[in-house]
């Protein structure tokens, strides 16, 4: 299954977020202050108590797909111990530029990489790491299942998937307010923020076509991971997928 556009092919949909994220990459984490009401620090801090890394002396080694500006990366290594590391993989080097920057100036250089790569092709062997997260990142992907398939093949045996992204709201009235601020005011603060509404519709319009909870939960499974499951958060504006490759 994949996820396209009827108006934008394959290729230039990826191109279009390209240039979203490349264009907003300085701004992107204000952005995400503004348009989330500051709910997605929310959201990262329960994924990232999901995920619930060891803070002893284990090692553990966590792979952040779309890792962006760092902002779960570096969640996850203050929350973990000295031999946790994690390695952040992006396909766009202004995001990882901003993210390199987050993490120097946090001093956590020696537990956090950064390569730039896709989703759909991970530069990374069979097997090597502990975790995978992706948060707000699978939606941008252009095929969706090959995004899972690499998620399921770079992991151990016994490793774990966490995909944070949004999702259907499932409360009566939220969902008309959500509706509201989607289309009213995410373009109108990506106009005046970013300077470019546009795109911003793309975005918008790509939580909309992002499969349900449901349907999500099926293709996790189908990738190959078991014990899937998901959680609402905020009446279901975002959820958290959980699988295991076992
Ligand atoms: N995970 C970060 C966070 O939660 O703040 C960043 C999320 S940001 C909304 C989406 C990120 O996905 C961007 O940094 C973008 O460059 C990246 N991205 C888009 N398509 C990608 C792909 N095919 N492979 C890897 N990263 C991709």
């Amino acid at each position: 299954t994949s996820f396209g556009y009827r108006d934008v092919s394959a290729d230039e949909r990826q191109g279009l977020v390209n240039r979203v994220f490349a264009a907003v990459a300085d701004r992107y984490d204000l952005m995400n202050d503004l348009m989330s009401g500051g709910l997605h620090r929310l959201w990262k801090n329960d994924l990232i108590a999901q995920l619930n890394p060891p803070r002893g002396e284990q090692p553990f080694r966590l792979l952040d797909v779309a890792g962006g500006t760092a902002d779960v990366t570096l969640r996850y290594a203050r929350a973990s111990g000295p031999n946790a590391t994690a390695m952040l993989c992006d396909i766009s080097p202004e995001m990882i530029a901003v993210g390199q920057r987050r993490v120097a100036e946090a001093g956590l250089e020696q537990r956090i990489a950064f390569t730039e790569g896709n989703a759909e092709a991970l530069p990374f062997a069979d097997r090597s790491f502990d975790a995978y997260t992706i948060a707000f990142g699978i939606r941008n992907v252009t095929h969706i299942d090959a995004a899972l398939r690499e998620a399921y093949r770079v992991l151990k045996i016994g490793g774990r998937f966490l995909c944070l992204e949004f999702s259907e709201v499932q409360v009566p009235i939220l969902d008309r307010l959500y509706d509201f601020h989607s289309f009213e005011v995410i373009p109108r603060l990506g106009q005046a923020i970013a300077g470019e509404a546009v795109p911003y519709r793309y975005l918008v319009e790509s939580i909309r076509k992002f499969p349900n909870q449901e349907v999500f939960a099926r293709m996790v499974r189908e990738a190959g991971f078991e014990r899937v499951t998901y959680r609402n958060l905020t009446g279901g504006v975002a959820a958290i997928h959980s699988g295991w490759k076992i």
